[in-house]
């Protein structure tokens, strides 16, 4: 029988046979599919035809599908439904496959074909996006290391074998972490939280055969503690293995593993003849040097910081007279900020996430791509690797445009946070191949499942990076949806979140989940009104990573990290009852892989994009107006990474954005 991952699949929009595919197919699968991209890829590299854009860079763009089949599936499972099996077999994987990709990209005889297309580009008689692909390929094997010799070269390829073996590991000891920590909590622990927090604690509790009760280390579970619990030495506690983990000692410790990634991040930058790390990554961004990143970054900074002491002294005063002496702690910050949002907004979370339905909120997601580019959706009854997996199909007048995929509760195996992926990426070349994308988050799981604001905020989010996937309309698969410049990606998820806080969208979709009821129009515009609230703590947790992220990849690597972290956040005069959003043991945008290295500042950078790209439909008199959201498809959803991101922001809006619009859309300008 063949092994159903490299069968063909003969499925409904050529999915993955899901319900035929068991783990022990994975790793036949995986060596099979590498062996055949290895012989693909040196067919290439030794060809006796000489080098042209067809038989070089067009024959590499089609090399490997069996592993991209293979690979789709086995991370999907891995992320969002992993056990024991699969995270032996990631951890087999991990290091086959930088092995591979870094035999390609040390490949001589093909990097020589490359660079001859490459050096004959200009009497070749490209397009625009030929050119652009062949500029990222010769770009990307430079920067991989194909011009290093010798001694340089052999050391280059034991520095990226090495840094995925500990990025997997920084991630599998923090999931490990993440998964053996739990609070119990007695019956009268659970006072002061709404049902929705209790329901929550009971269900992870049941998970957990704990046999009542418990706080658990998941975002969902966490912050509404942290929110609502009077108890403060249940709070600090909670807190405590929150931000300890990655730094409990024993085998799951990271510390000593971020810094080994550090120093071996700056080796390779060094090699490849850059002074720094920072200078190597950003040199590919749109922000291209880390004095730009850090501009923008202590612009936001000092506004952000003014704001967040003067809230800090207002939550002090509330705690004194909560009768709790003392400074204000992080445990702290949460607890009063909720109930000062309830005195000043009347506006707390457990009235409000009735009105926010899960499946509400995706008809809302649904309706508004509806209303700005003529998408239609249709649901599936197809199988997927969990029975919580919704799927969507996308048309549009008729047409396929899309399958989206929904995986959105949280579970023990699930990777914390949020995020979306394509299963298949949109293409032209060599036929055309409609993208398969799917949503995963943790939201908590109930009957019906209701989400907190923050919650839908993250559906809109990333339902705005599926956009850019399922929108993409170009040729080549490498430059398709989301493969764009890491501080460029987060512009139409950040955007999308826009949608939600137009008054007629909440209108229309929030709905009681009792009563069927609309949002009473005090409760909308209370809702509107508190977008901004507590952004002085949000942008100082956030711009604290950042900034720590920048300089631990700037110069020579820091001996100590976590001293380094110490010192850097000292001299920012970080408010003592706030702490960074990620520390470094639990880093894992900046440690598990090379993604967001000395690019957590790009959700910022991409911040300051969407402040001003929505101003675009309010210019316009409607955030519905049609010819602005054909200019976005046009110009930003639909071209994916095949021209410069700067250049494509020019052309949706005619210029470049600055910090003024970020700060007013944050409530902190002066
Ligand atoms: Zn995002």
């Amino acid at each position: 029988m063949t092994n159903p991952l490299l069968s063909d699949w003969d499925t409904p929009f050529k999915l993955a046979p899901f319900d035929k595919i068991s783990d022990t197919d994975f790793a036949p699968a995986f060596e099979e599919a590498l062996i055949a991209h290895k012989a693909e890829v040196d067919a290439i590299a030794d060809s006796a035809e000489s080098p042209s854009f067809a038989n070089t860079i067009e024959a590499m763009e089609v090399a490997g599908e069996s592993l991209n089949k293979v690979l789709s599936v086995f991370f999907s499972v891995a992320g969002a439904d992993s056990n024991p099996a699969r995270e032996d077999l990631q951890r087999a994987f991990s290091p086959k496959l930088a092995a591979h990709s870094a035999e390609i990209s040390a490949n001589k005889a093909l990097f020589g074909r490359i660079k001859a297309v490459w050096e004959a580009r200009d009497s070749l008689d490209l397009s625009e996006e030929q050119q652009r692909v062949l500029m990222l390929t010769h770009r990307g094997f430079v920067r991989g290391g194909a011009a290093l010799e010798g001694a340089d070269d052999d050391r280059m390829k034991e520095i990226k074998g090495r840094l995925a073996v500990l990025g997997t590991e920084f991630t599998q000891n923090l999931l490990a972490d993440e998964r053996s920590w739990f609070m119990p909590l007695e019956e009268g622990d659970l006072e002061g939280l709404p049902d929705f927090a209790i329901d929550a604690a009971r269900a992870a509790g049941e998970e957990k055969e704990a046999g009542g009760p418990v706080v658990t280390l998941s975002r969902s579970i966490i912050v509404p503690f942290l929110q609502f619990s009077p108890r403060r030495d249940l709070r600090e506690q909670a807190f405590a293995a929150w931000v300890a983990r990655g730094a409990n000692g024993g085998e799951t410790d990271n510390r000593a593993i971020a810094g080994e990634i550090l120093a071996l991040r700056q080796e390779r930058a060094q090699l490849l003849g850059y002074d720094s790390f920072a200078d190597y990554k950003l040199e590919t961004e749109m922000a291209k040097t880390p004095e730009a990143v850090r501009g923008l970054l202590m612009d936001v900074w000092a506004p952000a910081k003014a704001q967040a002491e003067a809230d800090a002294a207002v939550l002090t005063e509330m705690m004194h007279a909560d009768g709790v002496n003392g400074d204000l702690a992080p445990w702290d910050w949460r607890y009063y900020a909720e109930k000062r949002r309830k005195a000043e907004h009347d506006l707390d979370e457990a009235t409000l996430k009735p009105y926010l339905q899960l499946d509400r909120m995706i008809a809302a997601s649904f309706d508004c791509a509806t209303k700005l580019f003529g998408l239609k959706f249709r649901e599936l009854d197809v199988p997927l690797y969990h029975d919580d997996c919704r799927a969507w199909e996308v048309t549009r007048d008729g047409a396929h445009v899309a399958v989206f995929i929904g995986d959105y509760f949280a579970r023990g195996g699930k990777r914390s946070g949020a995020w979306c992926s394509a299963m298949r990426g949109q293409a032209k070349f060599p036929e055309v191949q409609g993208p398969v994308v799917i949503n995963v988050c943790n939201f908590a799981k109930a009957d019906p499942a209701l989400l907190s604001y923050d919650d839908a905020r993250t559906l809109f989010h990333e339902f705005g990076h599926a956009l850019h996937q399922m929108l993409s309309n170009v040729t080549y698969e490498s430059v398709s949806g989301t493969s764009v410049a890491r501080d460029f990606v987060e512009l139409p998820s950040q955007l999308y979140e826009h949608w939600l806080e137009v008054p007629e969208v909440l209108a229309e979709f929030a709905t009681h989940a009792d009563t069927g009821e609309a949002m009473p129009a005090a409760m909308l515009k209370k809702v509107l009104g508190a977008a901004n609230f507590d952004q002085g703590f949000a942008t100082v947790e956030y711009v604290a990573s950042a900034l720590v992220d920048l300089a631990f990849h700037e110069g020579d690597a820091p001996s100590d990290p976590m001293a380094k972290q110490a010192e850097l956040l000292t001299e920012l005069g970080m408010p003592a009852a706030i702490t960074m959003r990620h520390a470094t043991p639990h880093f894992a945008h900046v440690f598990a892989g090379d993604g967001y290295s000395s690019g957590y500042y790009s959700y910022m950078w991409s911040e300051v994009m969407d402040a001003d790209a929505f101003e675009a439909f309010e210019e316009a008199g409607s955030a519905f107006d049609p010819e602005t959201a054909k200019a976005l498809e046009t110009h930003i959803l639909s071209t994916g990474g095949s021209v410069d991101a700067a250049a494509l922001y020019k052309r949706f809006r005619g210029r470049l954005p600055g910090v003024d619009a970020l700060l007013k859309g944050r409530g902190l300008a002066a």
